[in-house]
């Protein structure tokens, strides 16, 4: 008997290529639609992506070259992977994958790897000391290259957790911004696949088997508490479905006057207007949700 895997049958390759359609559509759009909502490419544009060579800056480049050729404005891509000189880094990966799509691309070659091994105390975690390295590098490349827009592979699972972490263990309402203007002021980051879900790019990264690169080759511990965070929205999302995209749709719907941020909202001059609005607050009302938001309650029923 042989143990080679059966050929799909005529039947299965259709289904196959069907949903890997639908898929693509899926993220395209929703690709498209984020980078519409933020503004964040415009006609002229050079996006710098960055490809650190996992299945999320893979997605990115694969959508972003797409929409060069179908959207309507003209823009422009060029890659780049910062090599950190981590042990067992294969070196000629990414630069076969880039050269085979013809994208102009560069590597840049920085040995942080040993700057933070040699900085950083055995056991302590290496990722802040290693991401500073790497943003200040990037930042330069950007400049060297012309880039107009940084482009970052991060999707909505990673904003999500991200605004879970800052409030579950650093006390504030903040997770990551869609487009942001860096701290030297001298360039634009974007995140077109803010509305993306981490489970389309794993399906994603098998239909178009992208060339992944491990990302543990530095060695470092896995961030436990981003890990606790992850289950806990996967869980929820098994057991509550819809609760995630709701939970995402909130960071697009904020009411500062219904915080505590007075930093937002001017709750020092608030005074009585006299005035009726209609859009005007039920302080002393109940909400009441169904499993997609708010429901509001038809009129005349009070
Ligand atoms: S996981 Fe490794 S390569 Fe990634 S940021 Fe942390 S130290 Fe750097």
């Amino acid at each position: 008997m042989s143990g080679k895997a059966a050929a799909p049958t005529a039947r299965q390759a259709s289904k196959a290529a069907f949903e890997a359609n639908k898929l693509a559509k899926w993220l395209r759009r929703g690709v498209g639609q984020a980078i519409a909502d933020y503004n964040m490419i415009e006609d002229g544009d050079k996006v710098m992506v960055c490809l650190s060579g996992g299945k999320d800056s893979f997605g990115l480049l694969d959508v972003l070259l797409y929409l060069r050729e179908h959207a309507p404005i003209r823009f422009d891509i060029v890659v780049v992977n910062l090599d950190q000189k981590q042990p067992g880094f294969p070196a000629d990966v990414l630069p076969a994958y880039l050269a085979g799509l013809g994208v102009p691309f560069r590597i840049e070659e920085q040995d942080t790897y040993s700057i933070v091994k040699r900085l950083v105390p055995e056991g302590k975690t290496t990722c802040s000391l290693c991401s500073r390295l790497r943003r200040g590098v990037l930042y330069r490349v950007a400049a060297e290259l012309g880039a107009t827009k940084i482009a970052l592979g991060h999707h909505r699972d990673d904003i999500l957790e991200t605004l879970f972490l800052n409030m579950f263990f650093g006390g504030k309402m903040k997770a990551m911004s869609p487009k942001l203007v860096t701290d030297d002021g001298r360039h634009v980051v974007i995140r077109p696949m803010a509305y993306v879900r981490e489970h389309d790019l794993e399906a994603w990264a098998k239909v178009r088997q992208f060339p992944i690169i491990p990302c543990n080759l530095c060695g470092s511990q896995p961030n436990l508490q981003r890990a606790q965070v992850k289950r806990m929205l996967r869980d929820w999302e098994k057991r509550f479905p819809g609760r995630i995209e709701t939970l995402f749709r909130s960071m697009a719907n904020v009411v500062p006057s219904h915080l505590l941020d007075a930093q937002l909202h001017d709750f020092r001059n608030l005074r009585a207007t006299g005035v009726p609005d209609p859009q005007g607050d039920i302080a002393f009302d109940v909400e009441e949700f169904s499993n997609d938001g708010v429901v509001s309650l038809p009129p005349g029923v009070l």
